[in-house]
């Protein structure tokens, strides 16, 4: 057997059929990224004799990459989300705006945050990852009561304007606790937003954009400085109304305190049945699979590719939708799946506020106003194809 294609060894065990036949159910969980694609390829190439049923409880997908341009300010919040509505309709999937509470792998069904059950034949995961409210608030105490998390995003937006408002009364003290990109990018965007307030990111144990090359670490903290923020390299160990208790021993006076450290998986994995990473994870092999379950897909942030070092990423979420959509057609109508081999290095564009950029690119980097285009046009081009013609 080719080691790049497998068969579908996906068929479900009960072919129904004569008396009491009940037609094969694809069941997509979350509109997150790869499953807006899925839903375009469905709408261009229908897939007959399949029931699908998108779960999703919002009305629209949020765009991250183009959040951080979002508080800055750039763009308001329509020009950063994927309507569903238009794409559900062209491609004739059933949508239940509802949430997943439970997965029961071994049973083939989940449940719905309404208590009603939906049974499956194949099942594609892709809800993304959370910040789970215990586990943070069990690291930093308070983080329930006062912190603003960044997930969910579309809560997130919703409560950011209240943010502005509060900004436009008087100069703020904000915190941004979490250096990766997307806490570097919202503390570079919250100072454009409000240059008279103070802003400070505290990275806790990594260095400021440790996932990235070391050159480009050196822009991020030179992007950083120019911009007047502070880089505590402290941990945040309690939050109050008023400060963001460090380890140090000392407090940072607050009045907003932004929680972009990184994802947990959905509580709801733990008890399903699946294979998970040692994290929680949905463990899934090259074609997009369950390790455990062949007729379960998971892409994106939710899921751990186990035969390569892949860390959970937007661009390998976004990058992976169309190989899911092809594995899908494949494990439901008898097909060979495609092993999905996303390249080692991808263009990472990292927004810093005042539309300037970083680009890094394996060991390439560069930084100027024309990245900072550059990445407006790819965003704008990416979300187009889903909303050019609803
Ligand atoms: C501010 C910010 C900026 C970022 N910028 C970038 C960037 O520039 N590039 C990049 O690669 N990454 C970026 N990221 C990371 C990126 O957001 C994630 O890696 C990416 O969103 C993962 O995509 P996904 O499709 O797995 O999940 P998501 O985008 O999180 O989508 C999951 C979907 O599932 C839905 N859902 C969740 N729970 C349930 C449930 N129980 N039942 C049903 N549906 C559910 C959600 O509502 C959502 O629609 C950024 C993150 C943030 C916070």
């Amino acid at each position: 057997m080719n080691v790049k294609d497998a068969r579908a060894h996906t068929e479900p065990d009960h072919h129904a059929e004569g008396p009491g036949f009940q037609p094969r159910e694809l069941v997509l969980l979350g509109a997150g990224h790869a499953h807006v694609n899925v839903l375009a390829a469905l709408a261009a190439r229908p897939l007959i004799g399949v029931r699908i049923i998108l779960v999703a409880p919002h009305p629209r997908q949020m765009y991250s990459g183009m959040v951080p341009g979002f508080v800055a300010g750039h763009y308001p919040l329509e020009d950063c989300v994927i309507p569903l509505e238009p794409l559900v309709r062209r491609s004739g999937v059933r949508w239940l705006q509802r949430s997943v509470k439970a997965l029961d792998a071994k049973n083939n069904t989940v449940q719905l945050d309404d208590g009603s059950t939906l049974r499956y034949d194949w099942l594609s995961v892709n809800t993304g990852s959370v910040q789970n409210r215990e586990h943070m608030d069990a690291a930093i105490p308070g983080a329930r009561t006062h912190g603003l998390f960044v997930r969910p995003i579309e809560a997130f937006s919703a409560l950011w304007p209240r943010v502005v408002e509060m900004g436009t009364e008087r100069a703020l003290r904000i915190a941004v606790i979490g250096a990766g990109a997307a806490g570097v990018e919202l503390a570079m965007a919250i100072r454009h937003r409000f240059p008279q307030s103070a802003v400070t990111l505290v990275t806790g144990d990594a260095a400021v954009g440790s996932n990235y090359p070391a050159t480009v670490q050196l822009r991020i903290q030179a992007a950083l400085k120019l911009r007047h923020i502070t880089v505590l390299q402290d941990t945040a160990i309690g939050l109050t109304a008023e400060e963001v208790r460090l380890g140090c021993g000392a407090g940072l006076a607050c009045d907003v305190a932004l929680l972009t450290t990184g994802g947990q998986p959905p509580t709801w994995l733990a008890d399903s049945g699946l294979a998970l990473d040692a994290k929680g994870f949905i463990a899934v092999d090259e074609y997009q699979r369950s390790t455990s379950h062949g007729h379960v897909f998971a892409v994106g942030d939710v899921s751990t590719r186990t035969d390569r070092s892949l860390a959970r990423s937007g661009v390998y979420a976004v990058r992976a939708g169309p190989a899911l959509a092809r594995n899908l057609t494949a494990a439901t109508t008898g097909g060979t799946l495609k092993a999905h081999m996303p390249p080692d290095s991808t263009l990472n564009l990292l927004s810093c506020g005042d539309r300037y950029a970083i680009a890094s690119w394996g060991n390439f980097s560069a930084e100027g106003r024309w990245v900072w285009w550059l990445k407006n046009w790819i965003d704008r081009r990416f979300l187009a194809r889903y909303t050019s013609s609803t």
